[in-house]
C-alpha cells in the first residue's frame, strides 16, 4: 500500500495554517531589533507543542539561536540525523508605500500568502514542522532524529553564527543539512543548491586635498574622483576581466563532476536581457566561460556605488578633494575576504595607488557541498517524487550568498536547500509571497526527504 503523502501534506499544513500566520504576524525585523525575544520564544514553542525539545541559545552574544531536537521513533533509524537551519528574522519592510497589503498581517490573495519573511523564511521552517508533525500522527514517529538551528540574525548578515556552530557543535552534530530555502524558477522547475557563494564588501576612498578647489587648477592638480576613477579601472579591463594581480590564481579548479554539473545547469541568456532591460550584452560574450559558469564557478568585481564631486542640477566647475566607492567581490571556492583584501592592497600598492584607502566592511566565506555525497541523491530524488523527474535540477552553487559555511566547517555536514519559493516570491522587496500549491509541495517534500534520508 502507498501512502498518499500529497494529501497528508495538504491537510497537514492546512490544518497548522493558522500557526503560520501567527508566526508571520511578528515584526521580527532584526536590522531594526524589533520583536526578536518574542518571535524566538514563538519557535522554542512551536518545537515543544510538536513533540520536540527546544532551548535558546543566547550566551554568546547576538540575537539568539533556537536549538530543536526530535528523536526518531520506535520503528526510526536513530543512527541518522538530519539538521534543517532556518532564520526567524526578516528585512524591514521598506518601502512601505509599495506593499498591497500590511506587510505583517498575513493576507491570501489569488492563492498566494503575502507577508514580509513568508518565503524568506518563514514558510520553510513551518514547512518543515508540519512535515514532522504529519508524519508523527500518521506513523507513530519520525523514521530518522531531527535537529534545528534557527538563528535571528540572517538578514543581517550572521555575524555571531560561527560562534555558536563551533561552541555547540557535539549539539548540532548531523549527518546532513537542509538549508533554509529553495525555489521554483521561471520555468517551474525546483533548484536544489549544494553551495553559496561568499562576499567581500569594501568600501575605498581618496582623499586629494585639504578643500575643494576651483577647477581651473586642474592645469596642475589632480583631484579625488579621478584618482578613484583610475585605481577602479585597474580592477578590471574594458572586456570584463578581473585584471587584479594574483587574483586569477586564487581559485580552486572545479572538478568534472562540478564542471559537468555545471554545463547542465539551464540558462536562458534571452530571458535575463529581457527580465532587466539589459541596454548592453551580457558580459559573458566577451569572455572565455559560459554564463552559467560565470554565475557558480567564477568570482565577480563589482563597483556597487560612487561617491564624488558635485551632482546637483546644472553646471558647478571644481576640483573634488575626496571620492568614495563601494566595492562588492563575491567569492568561490578558494577564495576567503581576508585574503581578498591583501591581493586588492597590494594590488593598488603595486599600482601607484598607496593613497586609496581600502577597508573590508564584511566578509563571509564561500561554501560548496561535495555533490558527490549520497545525501545529494536522497533532496533530489525525494524532490522528483514531488515535483516530477523533469522539474528538479541541482545547482552547484547558488550565485548570491549566506552563512553555509560554519556549518561545513564546524558541523562537516553535506547542506542543500530545499525550499517553498518560486520565481516572483519577492524576497527583500514589497509584497513578498509564496503560493499556497507551492507550500503544500514543500511539507510534502520534506515528509519524503525524512523517508529517503532515513533508509538504512
Ligand atoms: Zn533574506
Amino acid at each position: 500500500m502507498t501512502v498518499d503523502y500529497k494529501a497528508i501534506a495538504k491537510d497537514y499544513a492546512d490544518k497548522y495554517m493558522e500557526d503560520l500566520f501567527t508566526y508571520l504576524r511578528y515584526e521580527t525585523v532584526s536590522a531594526q531589533g524589533r520583536e526578536i525575544p518574542e518571535t524566538a520564544n514563538f519557535v522554542r514553542d512551536t518545537i515543544i507543542e510538536a513533540g520536540g525539545e527546544s532551548e535558546i541559545l543566547g550566551d554568546l552574544g547576538g540575537h539568539p539561536v533556537v536549538y530543536g531536537y526530535f528523536k526518531a521513533g520506535a520503528n526510526g533509524n536513530s543512527d541518522k540525523t538530519l539538521l534543517f537551519y532556518n532564520h526567524y528574522d526578516v528585512q524591514p519592510e521598506d518601502p512601505i508605500d509599495e506593499w498591497k497589503t500590511n506587510p505583517f498581517e498575513p493576507t491570501v490573495v489569488d492563492g498566494k500568502i503575502i507577508a514580509r519573511g513568508v518565503s524568506d523564511n518563514k514558510a520553510n521552517f513551518m514547512s518543515r514542522i508540519v512535515a514532522i508533525k504529519a508524519i508523527q500522527d500518521t506513523e507513530g514517529g519520525l523514521p530518522c532524529n531531527v535537529k534545528f538551528f534557527v538563528e535571528g540574525e540572517e538578514e543581517i548578515g550572521s555575524p555571531n553564527i560561527d560562534k555558536y556552530l563551533e561552541t555547540y557543535a557535539d549539539k548540532f552534530s548531523a549527518d546532513a543539512c537542509i538549508w533554509e530555502s529553495g525555489s521554483k524558477d521561471s520555468e517551474e522547475r525546483m533548484v536544489i543548491s549544494a553551495g553559496v557563494k561568499g562576499i567581500a564588501y569594501f568600501e575605498a576612498s581618496v582623499v586629494s586635498a585639504d578643500i575643494d578647489i576651483h577647477s581651473s587648477q586642474a592645469a596642475v592638480i589632480d583631484n579625488g574622483a579621478w584618482r578613484l576613477v583610475h585605481a577602479l579601472a585597474t580592477l578590471r579591463d574594458v572586456d570584463n576581466n578581473i585584471t587584479v594581480d594574483g587574483f586569477k590564481e586564487m581559485r580552486t579548479q572545479p572538478t568534472d563532476v562540478e564542471k559537468a554539473s555545471v554545463a547542465a545547469f539551464p540558462y536562458n541568456e534571452a530571458a535575463t536581457i529581457d527580465t532587466y532591460g539589459l541596454k548592453q550584452p551580457l558580459i559573458t560574450d566577451g569572455l572565455d566561460y559560459s554564463a552559467q559558469e560565470a554565475l557558480i564557478l567564477y568570482p565577480t568585481m563589482t563597483i556597487s556605488g560612487l561617491l564624488s564631486g558635485y551632482t546637483g542640477p546644472g553646471t558647478k566647475t571644481v576640483l573634488p578633494r575626496q571620492a568614495m566607492a563601494k566595492i562588492d567581490v563575491r567569492l568561490v571556492p578558494g577564495y576567503e575576504p581576508d585574503k581578498v583584501y591583501e591581493l586588492l592592497r597590494n594590488h593598488f600598492d603595486n599600482h601607484g595607488f598607496k593613497d586609496v584607502d581600502l577597508e573590508l566592511l564584511t566578509g563571509v566565506k564561500p561554501f560548496r557541498t561535495d555533490i558527490s555525497d549520497p545525501f545529494t541523491e536522497d533532496v533530489i530524488n525525494s524532490a522528483k517524487e514531488v515535483y516530477g523527474e523533469e522539474n528538479v535540477i541541482l545547482e552547484l552553487n547558488s550565485a548570491g550568498t549566506g552563512p553555509m559555511y560554519g556549518f561545513g566547517k564546524y558541523l562537516n555536514v553535506p547542506i542543500l536547500g530545499a525550499g517553498t519559493g518560486w520565481v516572483e516570491s519577492g524576497a527583500h522587496a514589497p509584497n513578498e509571497n509564496i503560493r499556497i500549491e507551492d507550500y503544500y509541495q514543500g511539507v510534502e517534500h520534506i515528509i519524503q526527504l525524512l523517508h529517503t534520508f532515513s533508509k538504512k
